[in-house]
């Protein structure tokens, strides 16, 4: 089994070696992630300047591990693209330092590299922890990654799947369950902060903990009440209900724009 894994937070962080580490005991992992930190970057990708791949010694022994002077999905791009030599079976990214959770996905790099694999027809899982200390549990996420790829990349029903999966920070022993969500439609983006500084004003968009969920069967709720939380995303955009609106008004379009 050949397993690509990425992050946002960088090819240092603890996170993506916990999970290599993990997913190298049930496959052949290839590590390829950005040589900084790039958290909230969402989906994008370099393209007015060159992208430079760094082999790097691995933490984990017998992993592949390349930096890319880019972005998370950049990495994922390369890696199945031009990196991967032969089939690749899935691609993870994280362990996220932070929760993923609700609208932030729109932000997330981590999410956003999992998209990248996912829209190019590849198993995606994007996988986070909350953030409660600089001591996170990473152990259980890790081992739950290696389960989740095992069991999905045996089953043949599950070949056009993207997961979103997202963990409280609290030891093995103290969490609730494992819940299937939907994604809840709040954000932990949710204020902005006035600043002043030599008589400047400028603004910081402030992350916050997430609001408390209205319904009980979001991500956000789940992770609120102790559980992992295992989403399943898509990425359908077309708005197939505004056409027959949107038909009426486009017929009219060009014949107002010609009277001025
Ligand atoms: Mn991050």
């Amino acid at each position: 089994m050949n397993i690509i894994v990425t992050n946002d937070d960088g090819i240092q962080a603890g996170g993506l070696w916990a999970l290599a580490g993990e997913l190298a005991k049930i496959g052949k992992v290839m590590v390829v992630a950005p040589d900084r930190e790039q958290s909230a970057i969402g989906t994008a990708v370099t393209l007015r300047q060159p992208l430079r791949v760094q082999k790097v010694a691995p933490l984990v022994p017998e992993v592949e591990a390349y930096s890319i002077d880019g972005t998370p999905s950049d990495s994922v791009i390369l890696s199945l693209e031009k990196l991967a030599k032969g089939r690749v079976d899935m691609v993870v990214s994280g362990i996220n330092r932070g929760l993923n959770l609700g609208e932030d996905v729109l932000i997330s790099g981590t999410v956003g590299a999992a998209m990248q694999a996912y829209l190019r027809g590849f198993p995606a899982l994007a996988i986070s922890v909350a953030y409660a200390s600089n001591q996170q549990h990473l152990d259980t996420a890790a081992k739950l990654a290696a389960l989740l790829v095992k069991n999905i990349v045996a089953d043949h029903r599950l070949t056009d799947i993207f997961l979103n999966v997202n963990l409280p920070d609290i030891p093995q022993a103290d969490i609730a369950g494992v819940k299937t969500t939907r994604l809840a439609s709040e954000s932990h983006l949710n204020s902005i902060a006035e600043e002043e500084e030599g008589g400047q004003r400028y603004y910081r968009l402030v992350r916050q903990q997430a609001p408390k969920s209205l319904n009980n069967d979001t991500d956000i709720s789940a992770v609120e009440t102790g559980n992992i939380s295992i989403t399943p995303l898509y990425t359908r955009r077309f708005n197939k209900s505004l056409l027959p609106v949107l038909n009426k008004l486009s017929a009219d379009l060009l014949q107002e724009l010609s009277e001025g």
